[in-house]
């Protein structure tokens, strides 16, 4: 049997499936990862991605940041449409299949894509709020801004997306722990595993069928019951509901 027929054959016989992502799922999508082969971390910068978006950066280098974050993250994710794999999660989601989408992306994609439960560990893009009166804006304040953008008091506004340096959210977390625990399926796809403690999370999954699905080798395929190398979006576009 291939190995997209035992893919479709562990699919179809789950209830609870948790899909568990990163960025190579928006990679289809035209939203470039940091650690594959053209990703960001390929390219060269004064400094590389994990430094500025780190919390003191933002503090100390607040317009550098801003300059990085606003040209590389938030402008390619204006225009970026869901893909295949986006689309099959969700439908896994409405026919009552899949519990939940842990995801490490900021880019709201699977929500465009019509998944309601979506635990977003690294927060989001779409939410940004005033450091110094609190007050929420959508993305349109920082995409529209030249600059550092401000709230209408003179703050500087903060993405709602966890940056390096900062803890993760503890309600996200326990939503990620508990519908990891219960999965009857655990499907991981387009990510590296190397941010923690996001990664960690999987070692919560009870069962014994983790699925893999990357193009490159991770850390966990000696624990995959089984280990697809090709892109997500055309691997998942492959299953029938
Ligand atoms: P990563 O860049 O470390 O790893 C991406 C992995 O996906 C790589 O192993 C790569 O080989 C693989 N990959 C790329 N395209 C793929 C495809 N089409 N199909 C299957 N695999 C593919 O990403 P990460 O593990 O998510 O960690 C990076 C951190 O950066 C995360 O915390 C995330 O929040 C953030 N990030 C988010 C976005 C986004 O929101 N779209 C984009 C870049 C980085
Ligand atoms: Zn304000």
């Amino acid at each position: 049997m291939d190995k997209i027929q035992t893919l479709q054959q562990y699919i179809d016989e789950s209830q609870r499936i948790v899909f568990f992502g990163g960025a190579g799922v928006s990679t289809e999508s035209g939203i470039k990862d940091f650690r594959g082969v053209d990703g960001l971390y390929h390219q060269k910068y004064k400094y590389n991605p994990e430094t500025i978006l780190s919390h003191s950066f933002f503090l100390s280098h607040t317009d550098d940041f801003f300059e990085f974050y606003q040209d590389k993250i938030v402008q390619p994710t204006l225009h970026a449409k869901p893909n295949a794999a986006h689309y099959k999660l969700a439908q896994l989601e409405q026919v009552g299949k899949l519990t939940a989408v842990v995801t490490q992306n900021i880019d709201g994609l699977h929500q465009l894509a019509g998944s309601r439960n979506v635990l977003e560990l690294h927060g989001t893009i779409h939410r940004n709020y005033c450091t110094k009166c609190g007050q929420q804006y959508p993305l349109e304040a920082v995409s529209q801004a030249e600059g550092i953008p401000r709230c209408q008091c003179g703050g500087i506004l903060k993405p709602d997306v966890v940056l390096y340096e900062e803890p993760l959210d503890e309600t996200v977390i326990s939503k990620t722990v508990q519908a990891i625990s219960q999965a009857d399926l655990l499907i991981v796809g387009g990510t590296s595993l190397t941010v923690y403690p996001a990664a960690s999370f999987l070692d919560f999954y009870q069962g014994n069928r983790l699925v893999v699905i990357n193009l490159n080798v991770t850390s966990y395929d000696d624990k995959a019951a089984l280990t697809i190398n090709g892109k997500i979006g055309e691997v998942l576009d492959q299953i029938k509901l």
